[in-house]
């Protein structure tokens, strides 16, 4: 038996990984940003200029958050929600009649029509305000049935739902089970084909199913009878639109959690459910697919949900800094705290770029967006914990204390608390911060494992080998002195000015080292890259930064240009260059210096009960 305990995960993961491998979107239609800087190309034409929201678009977006904020100010209190777990009928009303539930659903259909990049803003905004309120209409619009049905329904599917989604109609995705979690290959609900192919009977349990307990409308995703694929079985996941009132739908337990009190999540059993295979979602065995590419774009409402808290955090952060005094001035002026707030302000800065900048590349359709969104994705949420965490930091005792009880004794109800109970989730779901980290990887090594995928599989003919090994090698004779060679100094990206122009050609050199150590790690772990997980996410987030710091150049080059009177953009995007340089620094000193094994064996013996003793001492 080996002793490397990765060998021993990897005897039990193929399965899992092939069906996930299967669902992927292997083409690339359009170019994409981090997948070209992954590949040691800065693509600044991909980017610059930052992207203008055109006139007539934000017209209409500044009309609709201007309801929409008047109907938040006037008719929802997130602390009460929170406190009763319940969002009121009457404001689900409201808020169905501004059209919430219907924003991203084409005007043909009876929605709004709004382009992402209006849905995204009225996204912040709701998450600058109440995290229960977001998740109710981002479940059903981001997720929920409105997004594949326009993505991949029928014309005659999309006549029968939209019209009613739009007006209100609850929608939920489910897809989670007991245990089924990041991983879908072993799901166990099925959907077995009637004897004369009409219809399918669904039988099976969701778990957490967002909005489930309230919705008429479910996607579910379920297993529907294996096919033969080369000789071998591959599993089919295929997705139904399910009805609340089709007999045998039961909702079992609406879960409650540390957060998001008041929304409606529960565990869904259907029972033998009858599902006409009118109802199927782009095809049979395209679920797990049709999964992947819903949250391509819907994922991007979380990191817009997340800009709008890290905003409120730094204006209750630059509030409370100033008033506070303790020690013979505001808190502000101590530097622990300032440092904070600096790093606050930077952070949101390229927060706000990034989401900005993938929802403008969602509306143009010119580039490919899944990384992009991935990425928005895993930094926005963990860099909004951070900010969040840090805000309950600066406020002290206050940052623990509830809104409530502080508007009872008379303070202001800075709702700090609630605000770090609800954002907590964000890096779990939709794709955890593991997984996106390994998404992001496997998506970024694309390009190198289709230049050499022939070559690693075993049933490749040798004539065929031969062929792509010559290929490979051609390419990589003049890519790789490529990425040694390619002039990224001075007076490179100058027309951005000194300071941002001087990142931008730090970027540029960082993505041909961040190439070639990705290159150089595909060579040396071949097919077992796969498992050298803290190795993939050290490069994914050297990726992160290096995309952040993009966005934040440009987006502060368009604002200057603009304004040129007024710098700041340029010293907020420039702080944050500097503390992303740092860290990526950090990371490629720890891509070869780490204790990574140590950790991994020391893990397992922890498991094992190895070191039970230090858990004594305890209830
Ligand atoms: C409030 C809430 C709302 C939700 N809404 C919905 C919804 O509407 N629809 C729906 O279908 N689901 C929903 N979910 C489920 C959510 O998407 C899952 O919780 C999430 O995908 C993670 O799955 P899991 O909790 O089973 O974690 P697991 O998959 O069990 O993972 C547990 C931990 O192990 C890590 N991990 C797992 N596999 C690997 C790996 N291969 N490598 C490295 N690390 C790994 C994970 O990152 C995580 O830290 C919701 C969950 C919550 C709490």
């Amino acid at each position: 038996m080996t002793s490397d305990p990765h060998v021993l995960l990897e005897k039990g993961a193929p399965e899992a990984l092939e069906v996930t491998e299967a669902a992927r979107e292997a083409e690339w239609h359009h170019p994409s940003f981090i997948g070209e800087l992954f590949m040691g190309r800065l693509r600044t034409d991909l980017i610059i200029p930052y992207p203008e929201q055109p006139d007539e678009d934000r017209q209409i977006g500044d009309a609709f958050l201007a309801t929409l904020e008047a109907f938040l100010r006037k008719r929802i209190d997130p602390d009460e929600i929170d406190r009763t777990g319940e969002i009121p009928a009457e404001v689900l009303q409201g808020l169905a009649k501004l059209g919430c539930f219907g924003m991203k659903i084409p005007k043909a259909y009876g929605g709004l029509g709004l382009s992402q990049t209006n849905y995204n803003r009225a996204i912040c905004l709701l998450g600058s305000y109440c995290g229960s309120t977001t998740v109710w209409l981002s479940a059903h619009q981001s997720i929920g049935a409105p997004q594949p049905l326009m993505l991949f329904g029928t014309e005659e599917q999309k006549r029968k739902y939209l019209p009613r989604l739009a007006q209100g109609t609850i929608s939920a995705f489910a897809l989670t089970e007991p245990d089924v979690g990041s991983d879908p290959a072993n799901m166990l609900t099925i959907a077995a084909p009637t004897k004369d192919g009409a219809a399918y009977l669904l039988t099976g349990e969701k778990l957490w199913c967002t909005n489930g307990p309230v919705a008429e409308v479910v996607v579910v995703m379920a297993r529907t009878p294996s096919v033969a694929v080369g000789g071998r079985e591959r599993k089919q996941i295929t997705a139904f639109i399910v009805e609340k009132s089709m007999p045998g739908f039961e909702v079992v337990h609406r879960c409650e959690f540390m957060g998001l009190k008041g929304i409606q999540n529960g565990v869904l059993r259907f029972t033998n459910i009858r599902v006409p295979k009118e109802n199927i979602l782009w095809g049979p065995g395209l679920g797990l697919k049709l999964a992947l590419v819903t949250l391509n774009a819907g994922r991007i409402a979380i990191p817009a949900g997340c800009v709008g808290t890290a905003k409120r955090c730094l204006q209750s952060t630059r509030a409370w800094a100033k008033e506070r005094k303790q020690w013979g001035g505001p808190i502000g002026k101590h530097e622990a705290v300032a440092v904070k707030i600096g790093d606050m302000a930077a952070t949101t800065i390229a927060m706000d770029a990034m989401v900005w900048l993938a929802s403008a590349m969602v509306d143009r359709k010119t580039t490919d967006i899944r990384l992009e969104a991935a990425m928005a994705k895993l930094f926005c949420s963990e860099a909004c914990w951070r900010i969040v965490d840090d805000t309950v930091q600066i406020r002290g005792g206050r940052g623990y204390e509830t809104a409530r009880s502080l508007r009872a004794r008379g303070e202001a109800a800075l709702p700090v608390e609630r605000i770090m109970r609800d954002s907590r989730i964000n890096l779990i779901i939709e794709g955890t911060s593991d997984i996106m980290r390994l998404f992001i990887a496997r998506e970024a090594l694309d390009a190198h494992m289709r230049a050499v995928a022939d070559l690693l599989n075993p049933r490749t003919p040798p004539p065929a080998k031969a062929k792509t090994a010559l290929a490979a090698a051609l390419r990589y004779a003049l890519w790789y002195p490529q990425q040694w060679l390619s002039w990224s100094g001075w007076p490179k990206h100058q027309a951005l000015g000194p300071r941002l122009g001087g990142h931008l050609r730090f970027i540029e050199r960082t993505s041909h080292r961040l190439a070639l150590a990705l290159f150089h790690a595909a060579m040396r772990h071949q097919m077992r890259l796969a498992y050298r997980q803290q190795l993939l996410g050290r490069l994914v987030d050297i990726g992160g930064d290096l995309f952040a710091m993009a966005a934040a150049c440009a987006k502060a080059h368009a604002m200057v240009r603009l304004q040129p009177s007024e710098q700041s953009p340029v010293e907020l995007a420039d702080l944050f260059c500097r503390l992303a340089k740092r860290r990526i620094a950090l990371a490629f000193a720890q891509l070869h210096r780490n204790d990574d094994r140590t950790s991994y064996r020391m893990a397992q013996d922890v498991l094992n009960g190895r070191m039970a003793w230090l858990e004594e001492g305890i209830v």
